[in-house]
Formats: C-alpha cells, structure tokens, sequence
C-alpha cells in the first residue's frame, strides 16, 4: 500500500492509540511526561482579591483626591478593618483588598503628604487588582489529562496542591538495526564496513518523543538472526527498525514480518528520502521499518513513528513541528514526492538556507543542519524570499 505524506500520518494517528498503563509521579519527576488525569483548582485563584501593583488600596469614586492613609497591608497579612469613604490602605503586590476598596492605584501615580496621600488621576473600579475567582474557580481543570507537563504546567500542579499525579506510562521502544556491512559504533570497521549511526540517532529521538528505548543487538541479512531480534523486538510496546525494507533481495525484513501474521498499513510513502517506510503490526505490537540511510530513519522516524509515541504516551493531537521561513535562495525539486532536504535555520527562525549534502547517507551533512527543508510534493520551484515550510530538528 503506498500512502501520501498526508495519509500516512493519518493512518499512524488513527490506528495507534495511548497505552492503559499509568503511574503516579512527583513533581519532581513530572516533567515532560503526560498528564493522565484531569487536575483541578482546590480553591478559587486567586484565593482573594489579590493587588497587582504596590500602590494604595482606595474607592475609585474618591478620586481625584487627598485619601487619609490607614495603615499598611503586605503580601502575606490581612487587613481587618474595612476602607471607608475619604480612606486609602497602602497595599503590596500580592497581598489581600481590604473590604471597602475597589481599585488600586500604583505609588507612582501618587504622591505622600503626611498621613495624606494625593492622586490627581481617575482610576475605574477594579484596576490593578485581580477579584477572587477570577483565574480559576474551585473545582475548575487547570491542567487536562493528555497536556505534556511544562514548567508552566508543573507550576499549576504545585499551585494546586498536588505533590504526586498520575501520568502516563513512558512507552518502551525497541530499537532493532539491521545489515551485514554494520558495525557498532566502538568497532573499528573494515573499509567496506559502517559504524552503527542509527540506533544511536533514533534512541536520542525515541526518548525526547517520551519513550524509553532500548538498543538492540543489530541484525544480520539472514532469516534466523532478523527472525529473533524481531520477536526479542515485538516484546517492547513499539519496534522501530533501521534498515532491510528496500527492495534488495538482503532486505528481508518484511518477509519476516509476514511470516509472524503482521498486519501491514502501508510499505511506500511518497516521501523523500524514506520511500519504502513500513507500518504494522505483530503480536499486538506495532513496528516501523524505517529505511536504514541515515538521512531517511531521522526523518520517518520524526514524521511517523514520533507521532505513534506520543500518542501511545497519551497525546490525543500529536504536533508536527513544522514552521515557516523565507528562503535566502531559488530552490526547486521534482514535483511528485514530499522531500526534506538538510538546512540551516536562522537563529531567530526567519530564514532557512539549504545545506550543501550528497544524499541520504551523509551523515556529516546531517549533523551540521539544525532543520529541514520541506519541499512540497505538488510545487516545483521557490524563489529566494519565497516561504517554505521547515521541519524542526
Ligand atoms: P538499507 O535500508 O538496509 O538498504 O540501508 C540503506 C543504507 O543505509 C545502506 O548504505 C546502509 O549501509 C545504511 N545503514 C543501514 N543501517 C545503518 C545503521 N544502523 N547506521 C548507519 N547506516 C546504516
Ligand atoms: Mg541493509
């Protein structure tokens, strides 16, 4: 089955669901995981009419006006008695309106006269205080089951109380390499012979995409040793394997596959690089075989197999981070393909140059581009200050 970009994406989000596994987590260790519960307000936020501003509690209708000063309240502290008419309280940023007043007005539209305090402008009633309840009310979700816990998503669950939440369990990830002329990266290869580049590529991606990988021992072009790394593989709640899905009569992958009664969603995706890009699924597992250039694993695994993991931790609408930039020069490609080509960034993110590369397998190229450039499949040529979407390293 050959698939669009469009609908193989598609057809990952609709066919991969999140795991039923949760467990609790600290604050602590939250972060980056995903929320599998709705967390609410224990109280109203603010918890009282909160001042915005260091300033002088008062009546909005007294001004303008010289205010009697009754005293001072601070974050932290209450003040008992109630603002009268003619009256204003000295107020700190944080700390609780007094009964009686309904604005603030900031100390430096104010000036002091003895116990007086003179304001020559108008303020409406509640300015630069925030009312009881206004952010969030007792029983409100601040933050949704399914949310990627941030730093600001961390500050909501520490604000409401909760030490400990339950979270999503962190998929586990085989990663499975393959091929006779592959050797592990602490090798020292014979001239025909390549390190081992892409189990290390895709277990830096699996685990920012909140997984937990796992390197398998790599694979060789023969049945029995790819037969039982496959299984050992089907084991993890995801497989993603590098390499042995192109057409060579080596390429025995899917072959594998089969024989195990895998169901398979598409083998070809009109992509470049990453054409014949495999999704199934063995054993109640699914699998990606992704094609083993290096070029084409970083960028299936970032456009398919991301998106299964994170909807497999429990993100209902995976993101694909795609934005856009103008491009510094002309630039076309062969229409028919979607084709993500090395590039450079701007570091403020306007413009994007494409990297000087020698195809799929350079590797050195591929280290010294921070994005890729993504080429529709139905437009031929873009000119300089043209935009163009970019796929976020
Ligand atoms: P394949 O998809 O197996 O035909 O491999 C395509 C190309 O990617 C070949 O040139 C392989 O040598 C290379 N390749 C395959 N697996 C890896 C790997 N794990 N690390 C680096 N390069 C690889
Ligand atoms: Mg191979």
């Amino acid at each position: 089955m050959t698939y669009s970009f469009d609908q193989a994406r598609e057809c990952v989000l609709r066919e991969v669901n999140a795991l039923c596994a949760t467990e609790p987590a600290r604050l602590a260790e939250c972060g980056d995981r995903v929320l599998a519960e709705d967390v609410r307000a224990d109280r109203d936020y603010p918890p009282f009419a909160r001042s915005a501003r260091d300033g002088f509690a008062l009546r909005a209708e007294n001004l303008p006006g010289k205010l009697r000063v009754i005293g001072e309240v601070r974050a932290g502290e209450t003040f008992e008695r109630a603002i009268e008419a003619g009256e204003a309280l000295e107020i700190m940023t944080g700390a609780p309106m007094p009964d009686g007043a309904d604005a603030v007005v900031m100390v430096e539209h104010t000036r002091r006269d003895g116990e007086f305090v003179i304001i020559e402008r108008k303020l409406e009633p509640g300015e630069n205080f925030n009312p009881r309840g206004i952010e969030a009310h007792a029983g409100d979700i601040v933050v949704r089951a399914g949310a990627r816990l941030g730093f600001a998503q961390i500050a909501a669950l520490a604000m409401v109380g909760r030490e400990c939440v339950a979270v999503h369990a962190r998929p586990r990830v085989a990663i499975l390499p393959t091929g006779d002329e592959i050797v592990e990266a602490g090798e020292q290869p014979r001239e025909f012979q390549i390190r081992n580049s892409n189990a290390w590529s895709l277990a830096v991606q699996a685990r920012r995409a909140g997984a937990i990988p796992e390197i398998l021992p790599i694979a060789r072009d023969n049945y029995e040793s790819t037969l039982h790394l496959v299984e050992l593989g089907l084991e993890s709640d995801l497989l993603v394997l590098s390499g042995g899905v192109s057409a060579g009569k080596n390429d025995i992958v899917e072959r594998v596959l089969a024989d195990l009664g895998a169901t398979f969603f598409f083998d070809r995706v009109l992509i470049q690089p990453g054409q014949p890009l495999v999704f199934g699924r063995a054993r109640e597992k699914f699998f990606f075989g992704l094609p083993g250039n290096p070029a084409s694993t970083m960028v299936t695994f970032e456009l398919f197999a991301r998106a299964a993991i994170e909807r497999m931790s429990g993100i209902a609408d995976p993101p694909l981070p795609l934005m856009r930039a103008r491009l510094t020069r002309d630039f076309r490609h062969k229409p028919g393909l979607t084709r993500f080509l090395p590039a450079q960034l701007s570091a403020d993110g306007s413009t994007v140059a494409p990297e000087a590369w020698q195809g799929s397998g350079d590797v050195a190229a591929l280290a010294r581009a921070n994005a890729f450039l993504v080429a529709d499949a139905d437009r031929e040529s873009w000119k300089a200050g043209d935009d163009i979407r970019v796929l976020v390293k």
